[in-house]
């Protein structure tokens, strides 16, 4: 027998849903039933991630979650796309630019913050104030943080910096909004292969591979399916909490 659908006919919003693991959860929220906004500032990305959804009423936008005016012309566009609500986000937008501490600029740094944290504090202020206009009675928001931000990264001060600000971010959103019944989760993934690791020399990445308890790099939809237990009912009564995806990596 086929499990029930845990999401059927909810909204949700994945930012990054262009590529790697953001695509594959668009994918797994829609075999759940849920009507997905893949949202993404690659535009083509975000319409191939559409194009290999099951039928249903799902859409492509464009948004640079690190600017104010585009993520409130992204709600603009929900609102009038859906008629409802985004009651499920999940932020997964994200960029690296790995530079020892030593060189590191100050441009990398910012720009790096600027997607990676104020990109999640937009997306995540507009869709919790939506959902309380609205007077929804609930809504789960998942935020992509990462391991190298309990841990440091060589290379990605920047990077890790802004995934422990995620965390953070992920923490005080879920004491604030627990009273409008809005859950907000951060998931942690080890290394996943994605376009964005591909970036990772393999000899790096293959150093990784062996240090990982299961034995593997990760897969986006291994993180794919932790989002969609977070965004469903099943996971009621986890606000606030923090779940690695790694493998055992740094556990
Ligand atoms: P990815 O394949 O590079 O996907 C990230 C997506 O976000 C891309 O489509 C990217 O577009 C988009 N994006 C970047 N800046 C944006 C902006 N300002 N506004 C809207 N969209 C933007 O990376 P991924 O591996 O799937 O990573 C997804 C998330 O998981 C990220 O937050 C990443 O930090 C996190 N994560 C990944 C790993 C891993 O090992 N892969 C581990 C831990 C955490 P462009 O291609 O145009 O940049």
């Amino acid at each position: 027998m086929a499990a029930a659908r845990r999401l059927p006919g909810v909204l949700a919003l994945v930012t990054g849903g262009g590529s790697g693991i953001g695509r594959a959860v668009c994918a797994r929220l829609a075999r759940e039933g849920a009507l997905v906004a893949v949202a993404d500032r690659d535009a083509a990305g975000a319409a191939e991630t559409l194009r290999a959804l099951p039928a249903g009423a799902h859409r492509a936008l464009e948004v640079d979650v690190g600017c104010a005016e585009s993520v409130a012309g992204l709600m603009a566009l929900l609102q009038a796309h859906f008629s409802q609500p985004a009651s499920v986000c999940i932020n997964c937008a994200g960029i690296t630019l790995d530079e020892f501490l030593l060189k590191q600029t100050e441009e990398a740094f910012d720009a790096v913050l600027r997607v990676n944290l104020k990109g999640t504090f937009l997306v995540t202020q507009a869709v919790a104030r939506a959902l309380v206009a609205s007077g929804a009675s609930g809504g789960s928001i998942i935020n992509v943080g990462s391991i190298v931000g309990k841990v440091g990264n060589l290379g990605q001060a920047n990077y890790a910096a802004s995934k422990a600000g995620v965390e953070a971010l992920s923490k005080t959103a879920a004491k604030e909004l627990a009273r409008y019944g809005i859950r907000c989760n951060t998931v942690l993934p080890g290394f996943i292969r994605s376009p964005m690791t591909d970036k990772v020399p393999q000899k790096v990445l293959d150093k990784f591979a062996a240090m990982v308890p299961l034995g593997r790099l990760g897969e986006p939809e291994d993180v794919a399916d932790v989002c969609a237990f977070l965004a469903s009912e099943d996971s009621r009564y986890i606000t606030g909490a923090s779940v690695e995806v790694t493998g055992g990596l740094f556990t």
